[in-house]
This record gives structure tokens, sequence and C-alpha cells, in this order.
């Protein structure tokens, strides 16, 4: 390996970060990871880290599992790429597509592939808007999303995302796309209840519905547990009213699994943690454990069969990509056989609940939020006020994943908010040392921020 401030110069020299800021990065360097195996990643100087993060929220299985080098490996040797295009299909990609509708929920039998959530989610607000031209309501093309959702990065996704500091650059969000707010308690409830609360923001999707008029409304957007908006777990009254919302006005309801989908929430999919019935689910992230970049969208058989009576103008190359499907269903397979949902259903996952919720303990955390192996801390000055650092949100999460990063735990910050999602596959031992290592890190940043 070359030295690593020869890397890092390099890496400065030439390569664009997503979502960082080049200056930063020329004075720090960057952090050069090299390898992986199980919940621990090693950088150029030898540091073992362990990865809270479970990479971007999809190294579910775990990072160095053999199984699927050699099903990528055995693919490539076969039939490294073919497109889905003009009716050509291949084994791989039949076999995920029945394996993922044999998965997902009843009455989502179809699924169009795409190589990440950015582009599934594309897919997603073309095809609603579709479905309704070919059913004959033209003018239901609004789509109704979150703010501080993230949907991708795309200028589609990133529309229907609801990150201002996005929709400052580029020229989103385009037309058509509205956004109400998100169930945010901790940090938005004031003094109602968080049931009072989910309902207020509930009803802030019929009030939407209603100012565009429904016959407008294509779809409202959301995940089931919102993660790198700051891993908002609604108060239990949310979802219920927002399923009552939609099928009063016949409006699709797109659940973005990108997150929450394989086994994050304890389920299969976010969807049934939630208790919510979804006419779309966007997949990615977990669906190949990041081994391979793959998406898609599964989608209802109603909507399956509308969109299949016309053409539906849409795809991408690697729609199905050979090489990641087999990955993608080696992965599946590992998820299924070695229980590893169910783990985190009946016991890893709340064996790390038990011990995250103690973090509350700690004088800077004001509460702990935690759906299957999707969890967040909110960073605080002040519990009972429920404050935030207000005057320079962010910098207290920055200087704690700092900390982090200085005890070889990565864990990320969004604002004032401190996240983990491990892989799936995290031991009790090594959930321990995460809590360990995140109360050293908290005191740290504690003392630091003091100072
Ligand atoms: N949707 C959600 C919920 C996500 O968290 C992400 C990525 O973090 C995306 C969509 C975009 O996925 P990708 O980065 O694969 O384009």
């Amino acid at each position: 390996l070359p030295p690593t401030a020869e890397l890092q110069a390099l890496d400065a020299a030439h390569h664009m970060h997503p979502f960082t800021h080049g200056a930063g990065l020329a004075e720090k360097g960057a952090r050069i990871i090299t390898s992986g195996e199980g919940c621990w990643l090693t950088d150029s100087e030898g540091h073992r880290l362990l990865d809270a993060m479970a990479g971007l929220w999809c190294v579910n299985i775990g990072y160095g599992r053999q199984e699927l080098v050699e099903a990528a490996a055995a693919q490539m040797s076969e039939l490294p790429f073919y497109n889905t295009f003009f009716q050509t299909s291949h084994v791989p990609a039949i076999k995920l597509a029945e394996r993922l509708a044999s998965l997902t929920p009843e009455g989502l039998d179809h699924v169009f592939f795409a190589s990440s959530g950015s582009e599934a989610n594309d897919t997603n607000l073309r095809m609603v808007r579709t479905y309704w031209e070919m059913k004959g309501e033209p003018k239901r093309q609004n789509v109704i999303s979150r703010w501080n959702a993230y949907h991708g990065s795309s200028v589609g996704s990133g529309s229907l995302g609801g990150m201002k500091g996005m929709h400052a650059q580029g020229g989103m969000p385009i037309p058509g796309i509205h956004h109400i707010d998100q169930p945010n308690w901790w940090a938005e409830g004031g003094d109602m209840t968080p049931e009072d609360f989910g309902l207020e923001r509930a009803r802030q999707l019929e009030a939407k519905i209603k100012e565009l008029g429904p016959e407008t409304v294509a779809a409202f957007i959301a995940e089931p547990v919102q993660g790198a908006g700051g891993v908002i777990v609604p108060p239990d009254s949310y979802w219920p009213e927002v399923q009552r919302i939609v099928d009063k006005y016949g409006i699709l309801l797109i659940a973005d699994e990108v997150i929450c989908g394989f086994g994050r929430t304890g389920n299969w999919f976010g969807s049934e943690t939630m208790g919510i019935r979804p006419d779309i689910m966007t997949i990615a992230k977990g669906l190949s454990s990041g081994y391979q970049p793959i998406g898609g969208s599964v989608v209802s058989n109603e909507i399956a069969r509308v969109i299949g009576g016309g053409e539906f103008n849409h795809g991408y190359t690697y729609s199905g990509h050979p090489v990641a499907c087999a990955v993608a269903l080696e992965n599946l397979r590992i998820l299924d056989e070695e229980g590893i949902v169910d783990r985190v259903r009946d016991d890893t996952g709340p064996y790390l609940q038990e011990r995250f919720a103690a973090l509350t303990d700690h004088p800077m955390v004001g509460e702990a939020k935690i759906k299957g192996m999707m969890g967040s801390l909110a960073l605080t000055p002040d519990k009972a006020a429920r404050a935030s650092f207000a005057a320079d949100a962010g910098t207290v999460g920055l200087l704690c994943r700092e900390r982090c990063f200085a005890n070889d735990l990565i864990m990320r910050h969004v604002g004032d908010r401190m996240i983990v999602s491990p892989p799936l596959v995290i031991s009790r031992p090594e959930i321990d040392t995460l809590v360990e290592r995140a109360w050293k890190s908290l005191d740290e940043a504690m003392a630091e921020a003091e100072t």
C-alpha cells in the first residue's frame, strides 16, 4: 500500500467526494478504508474500526462474505452483462424478481430494477404519474413528500426529498412536488403528547391534499422510519392516520424501504413493522448488502397491470444487471437461512435496543430512539427543556462523530443527532463495545464543547 499521506494527497487532488467539502478534506485528509470483516473495517494506518453504520446503512450481512464474491464471479463468467430492454431477460433477473415477489407484502408482485435508490425513486415518480395518465386521470401529477426526508440525489429523487440544503443547489425541487412536516416529536412536538403530535403531523397530509385538490394528487412518499433525516421514529399514532388518509383519497402510497428494508427494523420490510400497506416500495442498499449497486421499485399488481397495458418509456442500461441480481439473490439467501432478520426482531435487536436506551443516562443525550437496528440519540444542552444546540446546530454532532472516529467507532451525525445502523450480524459483545465507545465519545465531545 502507498503511504497514507500520499493516498490522501492524491485523493484530495483528484477525487470529488459526495456530500463533502473539498477544502476540509485537503486539510485533514480522508480516512482510507482498506478492508472489512464482519462488523469491522481496517484503515490504511492499521486501525480496526467498529462500523456502527454498516457502510451507508447497507452492509446488512457484514463484510467479507465469500459466498457473495463467488456468486459474482460465477455470474461474471457465465454472463457478465445483458440488458432487459426490448423483451429480453436473463435468469438472475427472473429469479430475483420472483424471490422479491415472495418476500414483499401480498399484492406487490412486480419489480422494476435500477442500480440505486435514487434511480428507483426517479422510476417511482414517473411511474405514479404515468399510472394516473394511463388510468385516464392525467391531472393527478402532484406528489407529496416530507421536509427533511432523503430519497436520493438525482434531480427527481432529490426533489422528492426534503433537504433544504440540497434544494438550494441546482434547481430543485422540480414542479409538482410538495412537502409536509416530519413527525419529529423531540425537536418539534412542543407541549403536545407524542400521540397528539403524531396525529397532527399526519393530518398535515390531509390538509395538503385538500389544498392541492384531491383530484390532482398522485402519491405520498415516505420512509416507514425516516433514516438519513436523523432516524425519526414516528409516534404510534402517525402511520395509521396516514394510511387512513391515503385510503380515503385513493392516493398511492410509496414506502421508501431503501434503509428500512431487508431486516433493518426487525421484519423484512419497515412497512410490516409500521403496519402500512404501500402500493410501491423503493428498495436498494440491503438488497445486496451493498456488495453490488442495485435497487428497484416493487409495485402492486394493479400498477403493473395498468403500466403493462401501455408503454412506459423508462429504463436503465443496468436495470436488472445480472451480476448485481446474482449477488442480491445470494445475500437474500444468507439473510433468510441464517435467520438474520429473526435475530434483529427477537435476539440481538432487543439487546441493542436495551443497551442503546441506557445512553439516555448520559447528560448530553435527550432521547434515544431505536427501531430494530436503526437508532439515534438527540444531543441536548438541556434535557428537561428538550433544547437543541440551536445557535450552532450540528457542531456538537460533528464533534461527537470525530470523537467516535478517534475511538475507532463509526457513527454518523445528522445535525445534533447521532446515528447507529450497524450490520445486522452484530454480536452481543460487539454491541457492548459499540455502546461503551459511544459513551466515551459523548463524554469527550461534551468536555470539548464546554471548553
Ligand atoms: N432513499 C433512502 C431512504 C435513502 O436513505 C437513500 C440513500 O441513502 C436513497 C433513497 C438513495 O439511494 P442511493 O444512494 O442508492 O441512490
